[in-house]
């Protein structure tokens, strides 16, 4: 957790509940001054919400808000948005720009958190984190002194705070950086936009840190209670080639070169879709697959035959069932694994 001592009222509250009870508990003399009273600690835990305690996952979620994410197509080939895959291709060290827009009927003090996670399955529960080499870089320059070591992902807002510990797993405590929305332009028709600037520090080709996993920065409409009220899903690859990668991934580029002569060339962001018609990369196959072996032998497992009415819906109800097993695992509780992996498997065989 990093404070840089800009948000003094508001985000004491947001440090509280990123620290565990455990470090409470431990701590509480050093972490908090004298008048902090049993209380306010009480008051800061039950402010958390039910998904800081589980693994973040890639659905997104759409509500009233409606939060749209714009990502500027970039002008100098630094970075590419590929619409059709919904996914940034960017060079390290380049500044992106992305326009976030919502409907803020009446809610106050909304802020955006945008959180690095892979998206496979396999990987989801990692902390992602910034390389040894990298690291390194931020120690020898002065270039980025403002981002804490582990984050991967720079804000360019004045008031962003970076929070999260380095090994942490559930969404609470993961790397993230939290943006108050605190200078929307709203237009004619109600809808606030404001413009952030965003930097990758690593690269995903990275040996000691993304190892060439798949990865996505999860973007999270939140508001004073860090309830999530709109969710929004970017794939990214910082890459040494944007250009060439890109082409590697999406076959159809050629194709949609020819269209695209048909389209009047301009500076408007192109709006994300929604995560379910995101071509997700295939998971990374795992060397180590329990998906045939039998479940412990315990009186509390349950059985049901589930039907859904499609393939994405049941994909859905699996991807719950993981992250509530996986969920658990991170809380403590043991011979989960074979539960997960059978999981797993449903879902790769689907
Ligand atoms: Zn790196």
């Amino acid at each position: 957790m990093v404070d840089n001592g800009i948000f003094p009222t508001d985000s004491d509250v947001a440090d509280l509940c990123n620290i565990n009870t455990e470090d409470l508990l431990m701590s509480s003399e050093t972490l908090f001054p004298e008048n902090f009273s049993e209380l306010d600690v009480a008051n800061a835990q039950l402010t958390v919400p039910e998904h800081w305690d589980k693994y973040p996952n890639m659905e997104a979620i759409e509500t009233k808000f409606g939060l749209d994410i714009g990502i500027d197509p970039g002008e100098n080939q630094n970075w590419l948005y590929n619409l059709k895959m919904n996914k940034v291709f960017i060079k390290l060290n380049s500044v992106m720009t992305v326009t976030v827009s919502y409907k803020p009927y009446d809610a106050a003090n909304l802020s955006l958190r945008a959180m690095i996670v892979y998206t496979s399955p396999d990987d989801m529960h990692l902390q992602v984190k910034r390389c040894a080499n990298h690291k390194a870089a931020n120690i020898y320059s002065i270039d980025h002194q403002d981002v804490p070591v582990d984050h991967i992902l720079k804000c360019y807002h004045p008031h962003a705070k970076y929070h999260g510990s380095e090994n942490a797993q559930l969404f609470g405590d993961r790397l993230s950086i939290v943006v108050p929305l605190d200078r929307p332009v709203v237009n004619e028709i109600g809808i606030a936009n404001e413009t952030i600037k965003w930097e990758f520090l690593c690269q995903n080709s990275c040996t000691t840190g993304i190892n060439r996993k798949s990865t996505a920065v999860i973007f999270t409409l939140e508001n004073e209670a860090f309830e999530i009220i709109g969710k929004k899903v970017m794939p990214f690859k910082v890459c040494s080639c944007p250009k060439r990668d890109m082409q590697r991934e999406d076959t159809s580029i050629i194709s949609r070169k020819r269209e695209s002569k048909d389209i009047p060339h301009g500076k408007r962001p192109s709006k994300m879709v929604c995560s379910a018609e995101i071509k997700v990369e295939p998971p990374t196959p795992s060397p180590v697959k329990n998906y045939e072996q039998p479940f412990p032998d315990t009186q509390t497992s349950h059985t049901v035959t589930l039907t859904m009415p499609n393939k994405e819906s049941m994909k859905h109800v699996l991807r719950c069932a993981f992250n509530e097993v996986t969920g658990a695992m991170a809380r403590g509780s043991n011979n989960y694994e074979v539960y997960a992996d059978k999981i797993q498997g449903l879902l790769n065989s689907l």
